[in-house]
């Protein structure tokens, strides 16, 4: 079977939409390959292939993760507002990731080996219903964080096939050897070997460590791409006997499957640019002689109260501790899209409650905009110009490097001017506040759920709260105020607040959020 993809080896993208439109904008972002901004050139204009390195199915994912992917979906958000098709493939790890994963050539054991025996795993009877929980919890927290689906999210244990043809068309081609513990890429055979990360031939010795202990390796710095192992939980049999492929082969073999042989984008945390994409990059380029992808871009972590998350200090959240807590999704987005993904990020409590403060005031718009479509006045329209014109400037933000908290703070504007007018909206002004959000809803994804999460519900204390109470008890304060009845005012906010209720004063009235603590 010839698995190059015919005529040129490029995936076709699609049906275009012939509702949108091209602009005349341009995506510009961080390249790390030549490390510098610069915009996003397509193969094929209008039509952007995007691979972006998913998830390893073997725990809950964890908000760090989650900004990751978040900043894939901004490109793909951003890249659609100025009416681009996107052909987006996000895959999902289920073998061969390995606990040591920080050097060329991993070792350590296998992360769904390893959960498998932990505490949690006990729940499970064998290494594949893990994989499978996990991969199921995985695309519900993504569908509630309004993450767009890929066009296919394939796994790697669906793909053995490609991946061995890929390791043997790597030996033919005197990439790569056999040796009695595995088939390794040999990286002196790779001229560009280093290019993405500055780990070159000359500084390679510094930059990796030995790990599997095989005398037969030309080069400490000599990959995996095929490990036998006939005594591992997940195994297949190979032209090199029973084994596992190594966990770089999967991408380069499934990128070139889905997308063609070279990528407009490609994308993934910082911690993947070495080793994981450098060993993509010389798979790939070895096996297709062209380049692998014209541009990448790689998300810095995100840290929680100023330190790194950590498993073992308990300094480490997932999307649903979050939602246990209180939070809303749509605030867990906010907050973590509320950096820019080339600077690291300190999720904070502030900062999930600033967020669940900005995002009642969408719902807030929301409903406004809502009550003018039903009950408006036929006045003119006096918002549309001035929304018209902030979105333009959140999306010029986007495409410029997805400069998210000019993006958010433009977005929130619109907001108070909506707000500004909510009780003599007409309906034309109600109209230009629907196509405001709409647009800032499909540009930044904070303003409504873009749909419903099957499986268990996450009960919030923000869906038990008696929002119409709340409201009697702020007009009552605010009347008190205007009484000068200070005592009555506070009263009202301690109330509130001891039921986990905090008011917020603003000079387009007062809002309340569901307090959270991390
Ligand atoms: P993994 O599930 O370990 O394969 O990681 C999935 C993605 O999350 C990869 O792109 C990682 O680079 C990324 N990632 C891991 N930890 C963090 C973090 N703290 N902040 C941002 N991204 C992260
Ligand atoms: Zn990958």
């Amino acid at each position: 079977m010839k698995l190059t993809p015919e005529p040129n080896g490029i995936a076709p993208c699609g049906q275009p939409s012939k509702l949108r439109q091209m602009s005349e904008r341009t995506l510009r972002l961080y390249d790390t390959m030549t490390r510098q901004v610069k915009p996003l050139e397509l193969i094929e204009p209008g039509c952007l292939r995007f691979y972006s390195c998913g998830p390893t199915v073997y725990s809950y994912a964890h908000i760090g993760n989650f900004r990751t992917f978040l900043t894939a979906d901004l490109v793909i958000r951003t890249a659609e507002a100025i009416g681009w098709t996107v052909k987006y493939v996000s895959n999902i790890t289920d073998v061969g990731h390995l606990t040591q994963d920080d050097v060329a050539d991993a070792g350590g054991e296998d992360k769904m080996a390893s959960a498998l025996k932990s505490k949690e795993g006990e729940q499970f009877n064998n290494v594949w219903e893990l994989a499978e929980y996990y991969e199921d919890a995985f695309r519900e927290d993504w569908a509630r964080l309004n993450l767009r689906e890929p066009f296919v999210r394939p796994r790697a244990t669906q793909h053995m096939r490609e991946q061995i043809v890929a390791a043997e068309q790597l030996i033919e081609q005197g990439y790569a050897y056999e040796t009695p513990t595995g088939v390794y890429f040999s990286v002196d055979s790779f001229k560009g070997y280093g290019k993405l990360s500055g780990n070159t031939q000359e500084n390679l010795r510094k930059a990796v460590r030995e790990v599997v202990l095989d005398d037969n390796k030309k080069e400490q710095a000599d990959f995996a791409l095929w490990k036998k192992d006939d005594k591992h939980l997940m195994q297949w049999y190979s032209p090199f006997g029973w084994g596992f492929p190594g966990w770089h082969l999967e991408c380069s073999v499934m990128a070139r499957m889905y997308l063609g042989d070279t990528l407009d984008l490609h994308a993934g945390g910082e911690d993947l640019v070495f080793p994981h994409h450098e060993c993509e990059i010389a798979q790939s380029e070895a096996l297709t002689g062209k380049p692998f992808s014209n541009h990448w871009i790689h998300t810095r972590f995100l840290q929680v109260n100023g330190e790194k998350m950590s498993k073992r200090t308990g300094n480490f959240y997932t999307v649903r501790s979050l939602l246990e807590k209180g939070a809303d999704p749509l605030a867990i987005r906010y907050a973590l899209i509320s950096g820019i993904y080339t600077k690291p990020l300190n999720f904070t409590d502030q900062g999930l409650s600033d967020a669940m403060g900005n995002i009642e005031r969408f719902k807030r718009s929301d409903a406004a905009v809502a009550a003018a479509l039903e009950n408006g006045g036929d006045g003119p329209d006096t918002i549309g110009v001035a929304l018209d014109e902030l979105y333009e400037q959140a999306l010029d933000a986007m495409t410029n490097d997805l400069n998210t908290s000019v993006a958010l703070a433009k977005a929130l504007e619109g907001t108070r001017v909506i707000q500004r007018e909510a009780e003599s909206l007409s309906k034309a002004s109600g109209e230009s506040g629907k196509r405001y959000l709409d647009r800032i809803n499909a540009l930044l994804g904070i303003v409504r759920p873009e749909r419903e999460v099957a499986g268990p519900a996450v009960v919030t204390p923000a869906s038990k709260v008696d929002e119409a109470r709340i409201q009697a008890l702020i007009d009552e304060r605010a009347a008190a105020k205007k009484a000068k009845n200070f005592a009555r005012a506070d009263e009202i906010r301690k109330e509130l607040d001891a039921e986990g209720i905090e008011l917020r004063d603003s000079p387009e009235g007062t809002n309340w959020v569901v307090k959270t603590a991390l």
